[in-house]
């Protein structure tokens, strides 16, 4: 199948061969024909898998004037997306598919001075892309009007309820017409997903497609046990004795994801963290630099690692097991994008045992261990419990600021997990 056949306008072909795309992942081949046929849509799609252009290019079809010509931007599509990076990325597609049409769009998010939001609204554009805190700042200084919106895409919906963004979400859908086309993309359909879906979608085109990390098999699983006190070591070893260039490294906390960085420059390994407590402006620099090779080594929490959009990552590095089992997948997401081979490392040591069975069941597969020599565990080592923070309640929230700052980052807490005991 070519995306000559879906029905995309010239214009959108044209963005699509810039891009190099020889055709349409198996994603985009369900999405756009059901979307600019007005369908709803409810699909269940990984980062990699090319969900962003899958919703993206029938949007732009849909909104693209008829006629050439001067015309008055009006807010007809809103995106929803749980953190700002995935909204930058999101935007940075939009920008990318719509360069040859006149189409209009803008981001919102928090962390950032909403002054210049507000001027780029006034200007008008046709398409918003915003996490929901920011944008729930915007409607209460009524400087966004969303009684125009046709399409509604929530992205990554999954990690919105997971961020307590619900209702958040449920007032902003307060502001949009029913009548509507909705598009709810989401890695996994948990109940509240299926209730979310139930309550916003209207006989929606359901849509799935094989998770590319867990059923199709581009990225290879290993696991390397270790001390606890000798991951730093092994990591630092692992790099330089495999020569890798490009290396994706994930912590539990934001703290460990600082010091890690600073042991790994001390190591002589070109090293930046990410993650919520870092101003946007820092975030998006060491990102950049990491891209372009300037940093050699991206430490990065979960929440600040969503939604990255990094091309034909190699490797990914979990230093530390995620809490919850599906931030494996959404880490690993990272790595064999859109076709390419890639491996995931994780280095686990005696105290992450039940979180690597947790993963293992969600995979439906054991991940093979291989101990590397000189590194072999001490089987003698008690496990010690793993800290997690307190998590702030996210009930009784009533004003937005709260949600604002989660949607800054500042409180990536989710849905609370029984604390693992050794
Ligand atoms: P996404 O799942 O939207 O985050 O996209 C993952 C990656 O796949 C991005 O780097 C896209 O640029 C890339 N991509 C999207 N569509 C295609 C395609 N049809 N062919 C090759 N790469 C694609």
């Amino acid at each position: 199948m070519s995306f000559e056949t879906l029905g995309l306008r010239a214009e959108l072909l044209r963005a699509v061969a810039d891009q190099g795309y020889d055709a349409p992942t198996p994603i985009q081949q369900k999405s756009i024909p059901a979307i600019l046929d007005g369908r709803d849509v409810l699909a269940s799609a990984q980062t990699g898998t090319g969900k962003t252009a899958g919703f993206t290019l029938p949007l732009l079809q849909e909104l693209s004037p008829e006629t050439p010509g001067p015309r008055k931007s009006v807010l007809r599509a809103l995106i929803l997306t749980p953190t700002r990076e995935l909204a930058a990325q999101v935007a940075e597609s939009v920008e990318t598919y719509g360069r040859y049409l006149p189409l209009r769009s803008a981001v919102v998010y928090g962390g950032v001075k909403i002054g210049p939001q507000i001027s780029t609204l006034r200007r008008g554009v046709d398409i918003l892309i915003a996490t929901p805190g920011r944008l729930l700042d915007h409607l209460g200084q009524k400087t966004v009007d969303l009684s125009q919106v046709e399409i509604l895409v929530l992205d990554e919906a999954d990690r919105m309820l997971d961020m307590g963004f619900i209702h958040d979400i449920r007032k902003v859908i307060r502001h949009i017409p029913e009548q509507r086309q909705t598009l709810l993309f989401s890695a996994t359909f948990s109940r509240d997903i299926r209730a979310l879906a139930q309550d916003l979608l209207y006989e929606p085109e359901e849509i799935e497609v094989a998770a590319r990390n867990t059923a199709a098999e581009t990225v290879r699983h290993i696991v390397h046990p270790v001390d606890r006190d000798r991951k730093r070591e092994l990591l630092s070893f692992m790099i330089g004795s495999k020569n890798w260039q490009q290396v994706l490294v994930f912590t539990r906390t934001k703290h460990g994801a600082n010091r890690l960085a600073e042991h790994l420059e001390k190591d002589g390994l070109r090293s930046a963290a990410i993650h919520g407590n870092k101003s946007q402006g820092a975030r998006t620099r060491a990102l950049s630099a990491f891209k372009e090779g300037k940093v050699r080594v991206l430490v990065a929490t979960d929440i600040a690692s969503r939604g990255l959009d990094i091309d034909q990552l190699p490797h990914v590095v979990n230093y530390e097991l995620p809490n919850v089992p599906e931030d494996y997948v959404h880490r690993i997401g990272r790595t064999g994008r859109a076709g390419n081979d890639g491996e995931a490392v994780s280095l686990v040591c005696v105290d992450e045992f039940p979180l690597l069975k947790d993963i293992e069941r969600l995979l439906k597969r054991d991940i093979p261990k291989d101990v590397i020599p000189g590194y072999e565990p001490d089987l003698s080592v008690k496990p010690e419990p793993i800290q997690k923070k307190q998590r702030r309640s996210s009930r009784g929230r009533s004003s937005h600021s709260s949600s604002a700052q989660k949607a800054r980052g500042s409180s990536g807490h989710r849905t609370p997990k029984p604390v693992i005991r050794g």
